[in-house]
């Protein structure tokens, strides 16, 4: 795929493809953003990349000029045209055309040999928070996950303890991966336009993860710790034994009437385990 707006709206033309908004379709059509991220991920000739949502391409083919396979899920069966003559000369790229929130992806990339697996991708923004879930709960070993994603929502992921946007995503998502930033894209290098601006999130998988004993109590925990932002973790947390949540705040110089947004995700593993034993 070219990048020009002319040369995408003529592809879409000779298709006879139309942007769908309810597959939060908006493609990309600068390629210095696209060299960005494809730069940034370091993949190389023995990655095998997952692309959620390749649209008409453009990302997907850059990638696989570098990557020894690129595997896409694209739920839109109407692009299945646009992709097959884009990538009719190439054997490292396959399309499943299916919703990766039903795609068994452990199963699927079975039958690749590989040394590293990144996901990359321009994310179907309605589904953003539910991708990055379905991933983690997988239990597939991703090496990185580059995805572009709106700013609000990129700002939540990467919050820093005590800011607006630090809230139980933050907390859960922190849990797993390292989390940054590493591009700011203007809603202008889009086809068609959306109504806001984007970030390009990295998040790598944290190799000295600080286990919380029983998981689940620890999400359910950070959930209800967040519950009403605005009140004190002794209003939310109510249900627990507070005498067990004072002790463990005090440790730290704080009180029940701190509130979630000031504490670390450390602070929420240590009072899950002491919770639940
Ligand atoms: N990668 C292309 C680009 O950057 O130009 C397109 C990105 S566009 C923001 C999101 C893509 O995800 C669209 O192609 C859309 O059809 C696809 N998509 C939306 N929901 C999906 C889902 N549940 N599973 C797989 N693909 C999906």
């Amino acid at each position: 795929m070219k990048y020009s707006p002319k040369e995408v709206k003529d592809i879409n033309e000779k298709f006879n493809f139309n942007f769908k908004k309810k597959f939060g379709q908006n493609f990309i059509i600068d390629e210095n953003i696209i060299n960005k991220i494809v730069d940034k991920s370091n993949i190389d000739s023995k990655s095998l990349v997952v692309e959620i949502g390749p649209g008409g391409g453009s990302l997907t083919n850059k990638l696989s000029l570098t990557a020894k396979n690129v595997l896409c899920y694209e739920i839109d069966e109407q692009l299945k045209p646009i992709l097959e003559e884009q990538f009719k000369n190439k054997t490292n790229v396959d399309v499943i055309y299916q919703d990766f929130l039903k795609a068994n992806l452990a199963k699927d990339i079975e039958k690749y040999s590989y040394e590293k697996l990144y996901v990359i991708a321009n994310l179907p923004y309605y589904i953003t928070t539910p991708i990055i879930i379905k991933l983690i709960e997988s239990k597939v070993c991703i090496d990185k996950i580059i995805v572009m994603v709106q700013k609000e929502v990129g700002e939540r992921f990467s919050a820093s303890i005590g800011s607006k946007n630090y809230g139980s995503l933050t907390v859960f998502l922190n849990y797993y991966f390292n989390i940054s930033k590493i591009a700011n894209v203007s809603r202008h290098v889009f086809i068609p336009v959306p109504n806001v601006d984007s970030v390009v999130v990295l998040f790598e998988p944290k190799s000295n993860l600080i286990k919380a004993r029983n998981e689940d109590h620890f999400f359910e925990l950070v959930r209800k710790s967040f519950r009403q932002k605005r009140k004190t973790l002794k209003n939310n947390l109510r249900e627990y034994d507070l005498e067990i949540v004072e002790k463990v705040l005090e440790k730290r110089g704080e009180s029940l009437n701190t509130r979630a947004e000031a504490l670390p995700l450390d602070f929420y593993v240590e009072l899950s385990n002491e919770l639940s034993d």
